[in-house]
């Protein structure tokens, strides 16, 4: 009998809007990715954000991803993992980690120094401010951990270079925000840890957050996965590609394809088929191998009526 398999792949998406071509991709490759070594895969949606994510993006994720072929093992909501994120906050405080910081977003831009993910670097201002006598739960303030200064070198399995110092290249990172919100780097690194996640397939935007989810899994005494960082679907903005967002949403475009045409127009783009004729997920796991999965971002447009890729 063969020992089955101990790995453990997820997809955790952001309800903050509805499912679009750029989520059933990511879906896709990360589905594919545990399939296809017999791993169980988990479906987790991030929906901690009060101020972006909606029940209803949920239930409409949900829908998304039943319609395109996808299925999983278990399936989760975030916002009910906080005793989790808590016990994390008291673990970094009682090490002496956490301190409580007052800066607002324009105090911060003031100083003026780009973050490698694009936002601004936090400059350190309320580094040495002690947490409240009670503790971090007394703060009324957003919560930043103390990084130490170092590089982390995580392994991409596609073979990006992750390699940065995180307090250098984004300064230390708000775990819990002024309004009560635990952030997202806080939450994905002790959601896959507490759900044994061993592969994390995600797309290439994050792979700059990746050297400090490997320090916070350090500091929090939590295991690493495997990281494999995808291409994105772009779209054209004035004279930028960015990253594909509002361009469709799966409702309209369920309206022009059915699942397995718009699972062949991706397969056959990504490069996971040679022909564009119409497939599932389920049949696309026969074969998989990364090494056909194209590495560059794709630019793609919506006409109102097809699915195009950009010349
Ligand atoms: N929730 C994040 C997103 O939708 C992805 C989290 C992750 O895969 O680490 O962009």
């Amino acid at each position: 009998m063969t020992e089955p398999t101990r790995e453990h792949g997820r997809f955790a998406p952001t309800t903050s809007g509805p499912a679009h071509p750029g989520t059933l991709l990511a879906g896709l490759l990360a589905w594919l990715d545990a399939r296809s070594l017999g791993a169980r895969f988990s479906l987790r949606l991030e929906d901690i954000d009060p101020d972006r994510c909606r029940p209803e993006h949920a239930q409409d994720m949900l829908a998304a991803l039943t319609w395109f072929g996808l299925d999983w093992d278990t399936c989760s909501q975030q916002s009910e993992h906080q005793p989790r994120f808590e016990a994390a906050l008291d673990r970094l405080a009682a090490q002496g980690l956490l301190y409580p910081c007052a800066c607002s977003r324009s105090d911060i831009q003031r100083v003026g120094v780009r973050a490698i993910d694009g936002s601004w670097r936090y400059p350190g201002t309320c580094r040495t401010r002690a947490l409240p006598p009670g503790g971090w739960r007394e703060s009324a303030d957003a919560l930043r951990i103390r990084l130490a200064p170092g590089r982390s070198e995580p392994r991409d399995e596609s073979g990006l270079d992750l390699a940065h110092d995180p307090l250098v290249a984004l300064g230390d990172p708000v775990l819990r925000r002024r309004d009560g919100a635990i952030a997202y780097h806080l939450a994905v690194v002790v959601d896959d840890a507490a759900q044994g996640v061993t592969r994390v397939v995600r797309g290439r935007d994050l792979a700059s957050c990746t050297a400090l989810h490997v320090v916070l899994q350090r500091e929090l005494g939590l295991a690493t996965p495997n990281y494999r960082h995808h291409l994105l679907l772009r779209e054209a903005r004035g004279d930028k590609l960015a990253k594909l967002h509002g361009a469709v949403g799966w409702q309209e475009l369920r309206g022009r394809y059915t699942a397995n045409e718009f699972c062949g127009w991706l397969a056959q783009a990504t490069g996971l088929h040679d022909r564009a004729t119409p497939t599932s997920p389920g049949e696309l796991l026969r074969g998989f191998d990364w090494k056909r999965v194209r590495q560059d971002d794709l630019g793609v447009r919506w006409t109102g009526d097809a699915f195009e890729r950009l010349a």
